[in-house]
């Protein structure tokens, strides 16, 4: 069962119920998110009288979730959850594309990447400077001094900045440096330890799915974050692993359909890792828009042929703003705005 509070509950009414709750012999969980609290209480539901649960002072209502995903479950928050972005929503009728490189490499790149993403009307920028990369010989990323560069690039230009994380040991620096968004990659999505800790943080998190994971993992890896308190989550659909070699992953489009289903959560879709080539991003980032997608996490290079990472699949600039307006049709069809 979860029990939703008041918002602006006070700790003296999240401990009541929380010792309600104890008193039936079951385990509680608070879940203080920047807006509300949500406590779950864990084990036997039939021990507990609802009805004294529903009386106690703070309590908005309580509800038997059936998922095994509790907080993100669209059961008990039936509109959609809007984050807020230093001021730039996401998940509602705005759509957002966040553009940027896929690494951070030198001032200059980041210097003209920045510009060309607000000049292509993008509200977010991302960039790696932690990159996950297959073979330990190849560029591992800027560190540090990649998410200085991305910072002093990105405040230029006004943009939010999207970056990932993938030690729990750099959280404290993410912090230093007011990273916007922290970015869970494909390969963490079950690293729980890592998820846990962005958990006790509010910064909004875009969680990617695993490349091999199902969506009730993905759902159930978003739940780790939001048990601890963050219920700022973007969901990313970035291609899934098949037996198809033709293209870097699959785009599992279904996916947004599905989870706008089951979560109140905005849905990205990232169709740079999905196809691998960029001749195939408009199409991919066409289909995810039409499907309902809040927003795109796209690859672009201000010289794809130069990037140090994933040059295959970057836009150029030209390409960036040539998708924008492309896309923008599409939005205004269905009723929303880029
Ligand atoms: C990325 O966005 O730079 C990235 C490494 O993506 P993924 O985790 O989806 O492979
Ligand atoms: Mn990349």
């Amino acid at each position: 069962m979860i029990i939703v509070m008041e918002n602006g509950a006070t700790d003296a009414q999240i401990d009541g119920v929380v010792h309600k709750i104890k008193e039936f012999g079951l385990d509680a969980n608070v879940s203080r998110g920047t807006e509300r609290t949500v406590i779950g209480a864990i084990g036997d539901e039939r021990k507990l009288d609802q009805e004294m649960i529903d009386a106690l002072p703070g309590v908005e209502n309580s509800m038997h979730i059936v998922k095994p995903y509790k907080i993100v479950a669209r059961e008990w928050h039936k509109q959609n959850t809007v984050i807020d972005i230093k001021g730039v929503p996401l998940g509602g009728n705005q759509i957002q594309i966040i553009g940027g490189p896929c690494s951070v490499e030198t001032p200059e790149q980041m210097e003209d990447s920045a510009r060309f993403v607000k000049e292509a009307g993008c509200r977010l920028m991302r960039g790696g400077a932690f990159k996950p990369r297959t073979s330990p010989y190849t560029f591992q990323g800027k560190g540090v001094e990649g998410l200085d560069l991305f910072r002093k690039a990105a405040d230029k230009y006004d943009l939010p900045i999207v970056t990932e994380l993938m030690d729990v040991r750099m959280l404290d620096t993410f912090l230093e440096y007011d990273v916007d968004v922290i970015q869970i990659g494909t390969r963490n999505m079950q690293n729980f330890d890592l998820l846990k800790e962005v958990g006790r943080i509010n910064k909004p998190v875009i969680l990617k799915r695993g490349m091999s994971a199902t969506i009730s993992e993905w759902l159930m890896s978003a739940e780790y974050i939001a048990a601890g308190g963050n219920h700022n989550i973007i969901f990313c659909e970035r291609g899934i692993r098949t037996y198809e070699t033709y293209y870097r992953n699959v785009l599992d489009v279904t996916a947004v359909p599905v989870l706008k289903k089951e979560t109140h959560l905005p849905v990205i879709i990232d169709p740079s890792h999905a196809g691998g080539k960029a001749w195939m991003v408009p199409a991919l980032s066409r289909a995810a828009i039409a499907a309902g997608a809040d927003g795109l996490l796209v690859e672009m290079h201000p010289k794809p042929c130069e990037a140090w990472c994933d040059a295959d699949q970057a836009l150029n600039p030209d390409e960036l703003k040539a998708l924008m307006a492309e896309l923008k049709g599409i939005a205004s069809v269905i009723g929303r705005s880029i």
